[in-house]
């Protein structure tokens, strides 16, 4: 273990941001980096605790013991190694993951929490900027071909995972670029996209071949792959956005969060977008849903000059702290601010919409909200019921619709005749990731529905390793927590 008087000597801390003023002049990352003395100090916090739970609480099993003593001891190469063991790509995970690790630590019981997280970005940074991330292509080919459906998260782990097997795997996207919601969902201040860029060179070193602009369904029939490939994984994510079908819905200016977002996205790096712009300049805009796409889109409204952005939230406002019922280790529902938050935004809990008022051309001018409870019913779902004598008129010039997914798109399911569940996400087996058509396989949020970039990961790699086992009787692909761990 690292210093075993570290987590009394040294307070947790992590990265801080440049000023609101200065940040919210552009769409870069903002996070001023630590000086590698403190990171160091950070590894020297992990208490080596025994029964490392962190290990539980990170979907990918990454072994953050470990990592943490190689970077408290300076072997930065062996961190590294020791994070790819388990992890494909630990530079999206270091800047996006809500880090359940981190909730599950054992010091978290009654002191400020290892800062995995960001110990894990430095890593993998460090790596890189050493050229340590290099390309590692197969030593042999079995000339199985797979087909890999979509290139988010978990496609693109999918994909890394079969060909280091040796099979010949080819990543449809419908996009013209690589990443999936990383690059059309998350902003830029979140993730710059040359992140992505970065890694995709390697995949595509190691002899990855991508496709893209090409919809499976739609520009090659999925039977047609079927015939063409040895298995295909399906990660086409979750794309079906929740509607606000109330009066008013399709006034000019109620726009869904992903539609903003994604131009904005192409908007910054140079890319065409269909249809109008969508902007919040001299605007007061409502955010509508309070989870990580109405962050995002609070910030991309503050960045796009808005006059006023309000964020209306359902749900009731959550302790900021752990409470009784949601005990350590597991993933509490508590009030999470982030840097968005902060930066300028009203945020409104236990509101609901009621309807969007327009003005003689069909434009939005502003809306009528309620406040509402919820009453516990035991053995019973919440009810939602609206408090009398609550609404309110708001002026508001643009909703962003920010509610999240209800499922995935059918059309091949359809084509495949795959079975799916109510929500229609498709229907696999947990064991294994093949769905009831042979050869099919589906990771990601188009199987467990709207979710998290680790898990997108993490589901990517264990289908890979059942694809493989598919394949070829049997797979030397790690499992979750199997990473092959190298000396120190
Ligand atoms: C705005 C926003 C912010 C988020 N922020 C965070 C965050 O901070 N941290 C976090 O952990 N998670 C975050 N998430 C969730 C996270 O992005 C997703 O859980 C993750 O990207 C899912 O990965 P995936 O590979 O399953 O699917 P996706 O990332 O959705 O990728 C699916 C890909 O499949 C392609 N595709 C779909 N159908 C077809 C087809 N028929 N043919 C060819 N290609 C197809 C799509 O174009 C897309 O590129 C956020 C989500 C959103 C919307
Ligand atoms: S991927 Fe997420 S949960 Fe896993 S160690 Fe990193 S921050 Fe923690």
């Amino acid at each position: 273990m690292g210093k075993i008087t570290g987590f009394l000597e040294f307070d947790r801390k992590v990265e801080s941001y440049t000023p609101v003023k200065e940040r919210v002049q552009n769409f870069k990352e903002f996070t001023v980096p630590l000086k590698e003395k403190e990171i160091k100090d950070q590894g020297a916090r992990c208490m080596d605790c025994g029964i490392p739970f962190c290990h539980s609480g990170c979907p990918l099993g990454n072994l953050i013991p470990d990592f943490n003593d190689a970077v408290y001891k300076g072997k930065w190469e062996k961190a590294a190694e020791i994070l790819h063991a388990t992890n494909n790509f630990p530079e999206f995970t270091g800047r996006l993951c809500p880090a359940p690790c981190e909730e599950a630590c054992v010091l978290g019981i009654n002191e400020d929490p290892v800062s995995i997280e960001n110990i894990e970005k430095n890593i993998v940074e460090t790596a890189f900027n050493n050229g340590w991330v290099l390309a590692e292509p197969p030593e042999f080919r079995t000339e199985k071909k797979i087909a890999v459906v979509g290139s988010g998260p978990a496609g693109l782990a999918a994909a890394q995972q079969l060909n280091r097997a040796g099979h010949w795997v080819t990543v449809f996207e419908r996009d013209e670029k690589a990443g999936g919601l990383l690059r059309y969902g998350i902003p830029d201040f979140k993730m710059e996209k040359h992140i992505i860029d970065r890694r995709l060179e390697v995949l595509e070193e190691e002899g990855i071949r991508f496709k893209f602009g090409v919809e499976v369904g739609k520009d090659i029939k999925a039977d047609t792959l079927k015939k063409e490939y040895d298995a295909i994984v399906l990660c086409g994510g979750a794309t079906i956005r929740r509607k606000l079908p109330i009066k008013g819905s399709d006034l000019k200016g109620v726009v869904q969060a992903m539609d903003f977002l994604s131009q904005n996205n192409r908007r910054v790096d140079g890319l065409p977008y269909e249809g109008e712009d969508i902007l919040a300049t001299n605007k007061n805009v409502v955010v509508i849903g309070g989870g990580d796409t109405g962050s995002d889109c609070i910030g991309t409204s503050i960045r796009q000059g808005a006059t006023s952005v309000s964020n209306f939230e359902i749900l009731g406002k959550a302790s900021e702290q752990r409470t009784e019922d949601q005990p350590w280790p597991f993933w509490p529902m508590r009030l999470r601010t982030s840097s968005s938050h902060k930066e300028g935004a009203h945020r409104f809990f236990s509101i609901s919409t009621k309807e969007f008022i327009g003005d003689e051309q069909g434009r939005l001018k502003g809306l009528i909200t309620v406040n509402v409870e919820w009453e516990n019913i035991p053995g019973k779902r919440p009810v939602l019921k609206e408090i009398e004598g609550t609404e309110k008129e708001w002026p508001c010039e643009l909703v962003l619709l920010a509610m999240g997914f209800t499922g995935s798109e059918m059309t091949i399911a359809e084509q495949l005749g795959l079975e799916a569940d109510v929500r229609t996400n498709i229907k696999a087996s947990i064991k294994d990731y093949s769905t009831n058509v042979p050869g099919v396989f589906v990771a990601g949020d188009q199987r467990r529905g709207q979710s998290l970039i680790v898990w997108a990961i993490s589901e990517g790699r264990q289908a890979a390793h059942h694809i493989d086992s598919y394949l070829m009787g049997e797979s030397n692909l790690p499992l979750k927590g199997e990473g092959d761990l190298p000396r120190l």
